[in-house]
Order: C-alpha cells, then sequence, then structure tokens
C-alpha cells in the first residue's frame, strides 16, 4: 500500500504518529510523510520518506514561550499542507493525517483520496470540544465564537475551502472512514458518544532515539519526573519551586526535563538529589519514576499512566485544563492551578499523593487498559483492512 502522511510541526501533534508511520512501513507498507524540514531525522528514523511542504522546502516553525514566534508564519503551514497534498496526493492509497492538520481532509477530497484521521488529544465532536473549549483562558473562549473562529480560518486557509468554514467544526464534524484515537475508551470524555469509526488504541509507543545516559543508578528512594512538555516549558521560576520544594529531601530523587529554552545554569544551585537537563527520553524516565508533575499534555499524561506513574498536573494552556480534570475525575492523580503554586503547596501535595493508596490502584488499572488498547498494531491492522 502507498500511504501519505502529513502534519504541522508541533511535537505533541506529530510523536504519536510516528510510531504508527513505523509500524506501518515494518509491514512493507511505502510510507511518505510530508512535513517541515527539521522533523527530517525523525520521520526517517521511522522508516518513512520525508517530503518537506512542497514549494516551502526551508519552512519551519519557532516557538518562544509556547507560542509560534511569528504567528502570520505559523498559519501558513495549514495551506502549505493542502498544496502538498494537491500536488502529489494522487499517487497514494490513503492519506492519515491528524486532526490539528484540518486542511488535509479538503485536500484529500479535492484529490478523491481515502482518508483516516489521528486524535493525539481526546476525540472531539461537537459536544465534546465544548467540553475541552470550556476554560477562563481568553484564548480558548474566542476559539467558540463562531464569527471570530471564521475570520481565523479564512486568514489561516485563504482560498482553501473548508466543508464547514470554521475550523473548530472542520475539526470535530467532518466525517472520516477511521479515527485513531491515542488513548482508551476509559480516560476519553463520554466515550460512548463515538461510533466503531473511532479505534481508541491507548498511548503510542515505540523506541525514540535520544543519546543521553541518565544515572538512575546515583538515584535514591522514589523517583519524581518533572515535565512540562515542549511548548509551555520557559517556566524559571516554577523550576525553581520545584527545586524548592524538594531539595535535598531525604528518599525523594527528582527528574526535570525544563526544554532547550531554559538555561539550566540560571536556575540556581542544583540540589544533589536533582537531575535536570534539556530534553530527555521521556518513555525510558517514566519507566523509572513513580510521580509525574505535568502540564497536562494528552500525550504525557496518556504516557505516564501508560508506565503506572501517578500524576501530579498542573494545566497551562488548551486542551491540558480538560486532560487534568478527567484525571482528577478518574482519581488517578491531583491537579493543581498555576498561579497559586507555591514549594510548600507542591511538597504536601505529592506528599499526599505518594500515600494515597486509592490512587495507586486506580493507576494500575488504567495501566492495563492502556497496554491492553492495541497500540498502533491495532491502528495498523484496520487501516489495512480499509484498503483491502
Ligand atoms: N517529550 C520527551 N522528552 C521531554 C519532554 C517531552 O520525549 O523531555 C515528549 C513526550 O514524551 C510527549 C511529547 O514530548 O510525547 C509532549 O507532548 P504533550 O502532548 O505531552 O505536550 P506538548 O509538548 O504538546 O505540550
Amino acid at each position: 500500500m502507498k500511504i501519505l502522511m502529513v502534519n504541522v510541526p508541533f511535537s505533541g501533534h506529530v510523536n504519536p504518529t510516528l510510531a504508527l508511520a513505523s509500524e506501518l512501513t515494518k509491514r512493507g507498507h511505502s510510507v511518505s510523510y510530508i512535513l517541515t524540514k527539521d522533523w527530517k531525522d525523525r520521520v526517517e528514523e521511522s522508516g518513512a520518506e520525508f517530503i518537506p511542504y512542497i514549494g516551502h522546502e526551508e519552512y519551519g516553525i519557532t516557538f518562544r514561550k509556547g507560542k509560534p514566534a511569528n504567528i502570520w508564519k505559523a498559519l501558513k503551514a495549514w495551506r502549505y499542507v493542502y498544496d502538498s497534498i494537491v500536488a502529489v496526493g494522487s499517487d497514494y492509497d490513503l492519506l492519515i493525517y491528524e486532526f490539528f492538520t484540518y486542511t488535509a481532509y479538503a485536500a484529500a477530497r479535492k484529490i478523491g483520496i481515502k482518508v483516516v484521521r489521528q486524535f493525539s488529544t481526546f476525540a472531539l465532536n461537537s459536544g465534546i470540544t465544548a467540553e475541552v473549549l470550556q476554560s477562563s483562558n481568553l484564548e480558548i473562549k474566542l476559539m467558540k465564537n463562531d464569527f471570530f473562529m471564521k475570520v481565523i480560518s479564512k486568514i489561516a486557509c485563504g482560498k482553501i475551502k473548508l466543508t464547514t468554514g470554521n475550523i473548530i467544526s472542520e475539526i470535530a464534524n467532518t466525517p472520516v472512514d477511521l479515527n485513531i484515537v491515542y488513548t482508551t475508551s476509559e480516560f476519553q470524555i463520554n466515550s460512548e458518544a463515538f461510533d466503531e469509526s473511532y479505534l481508541f488504541v491507548g498511548p503510542a509507543i515505540a523506541p525514540r532515539k535520544i543519546n543521553l545516559v541518565i544515572p538512575y543508578g546515583q538515584m535514591q528512594g522514589k523517583i519524581i519526573y518533572i515535565s512540562l512538555g515542549t511548548l509551555q516549558n520557559e517556566k524559571k521560576e516554577l523550576y525553581r519551586k520545584f527545586m524548592e520544594a524538594f531539595a535535598h529531601v531525604e528518599g525523594i530523587s527528582v527528574i526535570m526535563s525544563v526544554g532547550y529554552h531554559t538555561d539550566i545554569n540560571e536556575l540556581g544551585e542544583i540540589p544533589h538529589n536533582f537531575f535536570i537537563y534539556s530534553f530527555v527520553p521521556q518513555l525510558d524516565v517514566l519507566k523509572h519514576s513513580q510521580i509525574f508533575i505535568t502540564h497536562g499534555g494528552m500525550n504525557s499524561v496518556n504516557e505516564g499512566l501508560y508506565y503506572q506513574n501517578k500524576l501530579l498536573v498542573i494545566p497551562m494552556d488548551m486542551d491540558q485544563f480538560s486532560v487534568a480534570d478527567r484525571v482528577e475525575e478518574l482519581g488517578v492523580g491531583y491537579q493543581l492551578k498555576e498561579k497559586r503554586l507555591d514549594s510548600k503547596l507542591i511538597f504536601d501535595k505529592i506528599k499526599k499523593l505518594e500515600k494515597d493508596s486509592q490512587i495507586e490502584m486506580r493507576v494500575k488499572s488504567m495501566s492495563q487498559h492502556m497496554r491492553d488498547a492495541g497500540g498502533v498494531v491495532m491502528a495498523a491492522d484496520k487501516i489495512e483492512k480499509l484498503v483491502e
């Protein structure tokens, strides 16, 4: 089978899809992946052929403080994706896109190719989108405004004809034959609202090459892993609060991933029980840690649960508020509001989390669901059937 994959260059959206690309190439399918040049190596590691945005081979997005440094430039990604699919898509049997790359649906309709959609967050329909967008965050509030979204859609899409004219409904309300969702039906909000075209496969766990050796042997007691993901991670003050909370605490070691834009030297004296890096092999770290302090990125939370970590979620943006609510609702962790944080509160919450045997039991059970969900192997089986 000749498969075309496509995405916009955001780690949280790309990471799980690379595991699927890898599974499909392992099965002998020919997979090409359209992305920006900074993803070339990761795409090729998965066994897929890398195709840069056609006509915009040098295009890339720089991030600062969790947001694209140039929003107008970033918005062009969706047009480039569309143009690239239209240029080469008819040579392929199937297009696999990630929901956030919503212009892919319009491109697939234009060239008449079958599509599979992936969700790196909750599966979305109108009801769930409204729930996920329920937030005090101004940007999220604006997304609920149809007029505002139609204007943004026009700016992002130009002449591309969306089926619905509004990015949010284009994401949630367009019918595709198969949806792959990288969480379990147990973690999904309102999973019974989704028919059998939605496949809940759990987190996409696949080896990722990172050349970093973490000295687990030097760590004593419980290991807490802290990461605020790949976008909202320029948080020096917050990292200092974590350091203050657990500095030299007997029986606790902390692995902290602070992102490439945080200068580790500016964090002050590093306590002997802290191991701080710009980026870590997260799946490997989660195998060693017991508690995960996370910003509530959907990938991170699912990966944490897969590896039986109790969660402390500090949501910051977008779907992270609903992910944090879901974590509490399912009793697999707690959440704290970023604004009200101090080191004592963090410490007390972690102590409470450590002692909570109910949470431990539920995390174990959720981890089993994640392991039983089928992963990218089940996703690939379904994709093969779709094109038979
Ligand atoms: N990640 C990683 N190492 C790090 C930090 C993050 O491998 O040091 C990976 C993590 O495993 C996850 C992704 O980056 O797959 C982050 O996605 P998520 O949805 O959690 O958050 P986002 O970065 O999109 O906010």
